[in-house]
């Protein structure tokens, strides 16, 4: 078959608008399936966080399985297992979560008693991710 290079241009410009709009379509699904999640979820009374043991008042809940990977990996129902965390631990914590997911070591400047926690917090989250049965 042989199609002219006019013909391959307008080809390619129709499957690369094409995959832009599934892609979209995609992360709307995504965003509409977390904010739900985050409708359903009923967090446990607010905590110092898990790993500084301060700031309770800033302190946010951690889901364990992190949302957005739960629903790349079409986990349900919906893990809702939470620890509370401060702001800045709990960027950390998603951090090495991140890190565990794409094989990358990353040197982290904290105190070697919070990286043990930060460790343990992450961990418990990729395993609870790989302890979930996949749903089709
Ligand atoms: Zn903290
Ligand atoms: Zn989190």
């Amino acid at each position: 078959m042989n199609i002219k290079i006019s013909e391959r241009v307008v080809i390619f410009n129709g499957l690369h608008d094409q995959l832009k709009k599934d892609k979209k379509i995609k992360q709307k699904l995504k965003g509409e399936w977390i904010k739900n999640q985050r409708k359903n979820f009923n967090p446990s009374a607010k905590k110092d966080c898990d790993v500084c043991g301060k700031y309770k008042d800033v302190s946010e809940a951690h889901h364990l399985a992190p949302l957005y990977i739960q629903y790349e990996r079409k986990i349900t129902p919906c893990l809702q297992n939470h620890v509370w965390l401060c702001p800045t631990h709990h960027k950390i914590v998603h951090l090495v979560i991140n890190n565990a997911f794409n094989s990358k070591e990353v040197e982290l400047n904290i105190k070697s008693d919070e990286k043990i926690i930060v460790d343990k917090i992450a961990n418990e989250g990729v395993s609870l991710i790989f302890g979930e049965k996949e749903c089709a």
